[in-house]
């Protein structure tokens, strides 16, 4: 039988925006660097909470410039220009926010299905990205990694957003992410989750489904 969905929970970067996983791999070419391993370098291994000063940077313990500098000197070791804020610099350009996801969590809120953000994210970058898109209308909740001290794929940040909602069911509730570490985490929690490609299209329809009770 198909649960009832109660709340839908989002994922930022890479879902309301384009992926930051593809700029990386973008710069890593345009480096000559093989894209994989640039990734790795500057954001350690992401399907696990490890202490990379990446993952550091977003549990709120480091800041920006620390993870920075700590980050080059990875790279360094290995001959590689691992500079995270260039990649910054990729995603800056890679457009604003996606207009149909936006219109997407507007309409499930205004369904009256509950809503929240949860987002690894970086304190520096606070200010940047909440003026992407309408965070107080869309979210009731909003997970920021580096104000909570906790990241996915930690299950602890699914549960605190779950509690902050009122108590809600995993298996009433639906994932969105691009990182496939990420969602693994939120089913093995029963949570319901959807990946999002670098072409949304395909999570909205698997949204859809889901939303009208068919599988
Ligand atoms: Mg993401």
């Amino acid at each position: 039988m198909q649960e009832r969905t109660d709340a839908v929970l989002f994922d930022f970067g890479g879902v309301f925006t384009a992926s930051p996983f593809g700029a990386t791999e973008e710069f890593g070419r345009a480096l000559g660097t093989d894209p994989a391993r640039l990734l790795e370098i500057v954001f350690g291994p992401y399907d696990q909470d490890t202490d990379h000063p990446w993952h550091r940077v977003e549990r709120g313990e480091l800041d920006l410039v620390g993870a920075r500098n700590e980050i080059l000197a990875l790279g360094e070791k290995e001959g590689v220009p691992a500079d995270p804020f260039k990649v910054f610099e990729r995603m800056a350009t890679s457009g604003g926010a996606r207009s149909d996801m936006v219109d997407r969590a507007r309409s499930i809120r205004a369904a009256g299905i509950r809503t929240a953000l949860v987002t690894n994210n970086v304190r520096e970058f606070r200010d940047a990205w909440r003026r992407m898109v309408p965070v107080e209308e869309l979210f009731e909740v909003v997970i920021d990694s580096s104000e909570v001290g906790v990241r996915k794929p930690d299950p602890r940040i699914f549960e605190l957003a779950l509690a902050q909602l009122g108590g809600i069911a995993p298996h009433h509730t639906v994932f969105l992410d691009d990182y496939p570490g990420n969602v693994e985490a939120a089913v093995r929690l029963g949570i319901r989750g959807i990946l999002v490609e670098a072409d949304p299209t395909a999570a909205l329809a698997s949204l859809d489904r889901i939303l009208a009770g068919a599988r």
